[in-house]
């Protein structure tokens, strides 16, 4: 960083840790945001300060939320006995935008995977078996990812909750394998619900 002045360096080598953001793009975000209006630089460091510090996760279902209950927790129009299960917050996003599902949530934060030594008492399983004794829970959805740790961890949970007598299903695979919840078309992702099966 020896070709900048301390506080551009600075602001150079804080943007590059952003996922996506090469050494280039972060140069060149850099030079945008001296080039700002004081108030606009301002707005955005306010951004990023009061969203980390307004945002949490909900208590119930793990979603990042600035209410907990988080809104979709607390939505008495919305279908209490199904829970979709789903890896990340990201991954909430992409489900409500087909607009398609009116049931729960719970986020998992990660995934089962033993590789990384990542165990299931790792990611927000425990709470979800709690919710699946003190609710009526009719319906289970595991939409982890179509990939090794999504399908492990799917089948994890489903052998855990099978014995209750819930209905456990898991999204179809209209999501190519190795593929990305988050990035999937609304399209593909409202096939891979409606086709989901029983396991
Ligand atoms: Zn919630």
């Amino acid at each position: 960083m020896k070709y900048y002045a301390k506080p551009l360096g600075r602001l150079i080598d804080e943007l590059s840790k952003l996922p996506g953001i090469g050494g280039k793009t972060a140069q060149r975000l850099a030079f945008h945001i001296l080039s700002l209006e004081d108030s606009e630089a301002n707005a955005l460091a306010d951004a990023i300060k009061d969203a980390k510090r307004e945002m949490k996760y909900c208590s119930l279902c793990g979603n990042l939320t600035d209410t907990d209950p988080c809104r979709i927790c607390s939505d008495r129009s919305r279908d209490a006995s199904v829970i979709c299960v789903v890896e990340s917050p990201r991954d909430v996003v992409a489900m409500e935008k087909i607009k398609e599902y009116h049931g729960l949530y719970h986020v998992l934060h990660g995934t089962i995977s033993p590789m990384d030594g990542i165990g299931p008492e790792d990611i927000n399983i425990r709470s979800l078996i709690v919710r699946l004794q003190q609710h009526d829970i009719k319906e289970l959805i595991l939409a982890t990812n179509p990939n090794i740790e999504g399908e492990a961890t799917a089948m994890y949970i489903a052998r855990l909750v099978k014995p209750s007598g819930i209905k456990v299903t898991r999204i179809a695979h209209g999501i190519p394998v190795g593929g990305d919840l988050e990035y999937t078309d609304e399209v593909t992702l409202l096939k891979a619900m409606e086709g989901r099966t029983k396991l």
